[in-house]
């Protein structure tokens, strides 16, 4: 008897289909009992799967999984801003504060000079790590968006395949 050989969408184990399967008989893979759908369209043989259920609960975790990340993302950004004025504005807070002292206290001036450069230097490194990790979550999660969204029409397309048969 001829047969053919297919893929199981589910766990890509080779699943054989005799040829008196007919388009739209079901099939099921001998690996992980996924059910599918023979599809044929003249000499070539392919399946899709029978049960859409849970493509369109991936779908939905997957919309889901993608308006979390997309707030995180817009929370992200709306911090970016604040935490580097901040970190600048405590720097000339320093700066404003020992040129205030200065007259009044008299402690000797080279010292505060130094001071006042290590304090702007250490807060200016941290405006630069903060700003450099907040980018690389901003990133990160645009990646990760990037990935939901190529899951996603992959979902799609495998619903819309199956859907048709
Ligand atoms: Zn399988």
């Amino acid at each position: 008897m001829d047969t053919q050989k297919v893929r199981c969408a589910e766990c890509r184990t080779e699943i054989s289909v005799p040829s008196t399967y007919t388009h739209g008989d079901h099939v099921k893979c001998p690996t992980c009992g996924t059910r599918h759908k023979v599809v044929r369209s003249g000499e070539t043989v392919r399946v899709v799967l029978a049960d859409i259920g849970p493509l369109k609960d991936a779908l939905h975790a997957n919309e889901m999984q993608q308006s979390r990340l997309e707030a995180e993302l817009r929370h992200a950004r709306a911090s970016f801003g604040i935490g580097v004025n901040g970190i600048g504005l405590g720097v000339a807070y320093a700066i404003w504060q020992v040129g205030f002292k200065e007259g009044q206290i008299g402690m000797p001036l080279l010292w505060e000079v130094v001071g006042v450069a290590i304090l702007s230097g250490v807060l200016l490194e941290l405006a630069n790590y903060f700003f450099l990790a907040k980018r690389k979550a901003m990133s990160r999660l645009s990646g990760e968006i990037e990935e939901i969204e190529a899951e996603r029409r992959s979902l799609e397309q495998k619903i819309r395949e199956a859907s048709r048969v």
